[in-house]
């Protein structure tokens, strides 16, 4: 059994659906995030989240696939603060819905002022909601500088448990960091750009097991849902234990999503044997 903790399916056909089925996959997650275009509207954000927690879980049953969304206001479309927190009003009604695991991905783009406002509004909108985070930080030139603003903001909030936080399309440079200061990692697998199948395994091979997820990130770019199984397979080849692989592609994202009491999947071991 696998879990794709990142995926925007509204992106994808439901050919992909089948395939993960086919594959594995028992459920995944669509954060919310930029649409490949900036929309001129609030509305068209009402639309996107009811989208994304009615339409795709039905789609996705018909494969035997749990479907679960996170909400938010994403960094790409932050920059609008007067839109932003028109958005953000309308929020909370999609956070209570069945399916939403809680807020993100939000995070920066351009490490901009107002991204970081409507970063920090979302931070405690979360905290206030006793919800999960799920955090997108920057691609390429801006990864490190983004990561670290992000990382210093929640370190010193002191409301912050990073055990209900993840921070996603990490990369060997900022593994580290996040993980010694106590808070969830993903890594981000990218048939073309970033990292690799390959790559991610030797990342895990470098820092461990704990607190790691792993996921294809699907959209409208060049991707590919089965970038995910490929990494499993490349794990199994080198040889790694079976329930070390299971451990990266379904019990860590169960340890972490599971702090949400609407995600159903249990993990198969408890964690402190998974990571002994
Ligand atoms: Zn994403």
């Amino acid at each position: 059994m696998v879990i794709e903790p990142h995926i925007h399916m509204i992106a994808r056909t439901t050919q992909d659906y089948e395939r993960m089925a086919r594959m594995g996959t028992v459920a995944c997650c669509e954060p919310a995030f930029w649409a490949g275009y900036d929309r001129t509207s609030a509305a068209a954000f009402h639309d996107y989240f009811t989208h994304i927690t009615s339409f795709e879980p039905t789609r996705a049953a018909q494969y035997l696939i749990q479907h679960y969304s996170w909400i938010c206001l994403n960094p790409k479309e932050a920059d609008d603060l007067t839109l932003a927190r028109e958005v953000m009003a309308f929020m909370p009604e999609f956070l209570d819905r069945p399916t939403v695991l809680g807020v993100g991905e939000i995070g920066l783009n351009k490490n901009t002022k107002n991204e970081m406002t409507i970063f920090e509004e979302q931070v405690e909108m979360a905290l206030s909601r006793n919800s999960l985070i799920w955090i997108h930080t920057p691609h390429l030139a801006d990864k490190l500088k983004g990561t670290r603003m992000m990382l210093d903001y929640m370190k010193g909030h002191g409301k912050v448990d990073p055990e209900r936080v993840a921070f996603d399309h990490v990369e060997e440079h900022t593994i580290k960091m996040l993980k010694d200061a106590g808070f969830w990692t993903a890594m981000t697998i990218y048939p073309i750009t970033k990292n690799s199948p390959t790559r991610v395994v030797d990342a895990i091979e470098r820092y461990g097991l704990s607190r790691m997820i792993v996921d294809a990130s699907g959209d409208w770019g060049p991707s590919d849902p089965g970038t995910l199984h490929d990494a499993r397979f490349e794990m199994r080849r080198r040889g790694h234990l079976p329930q070390d692989v299971e451990t990266l592609f379904y019990n860590n994202p169960c340890y972490f999503l599971g702090q949400c009491e609407k995600f159903k999947p249990r993990p198969t071991r408890p964690r402190a044997e998974a990571w002994g």
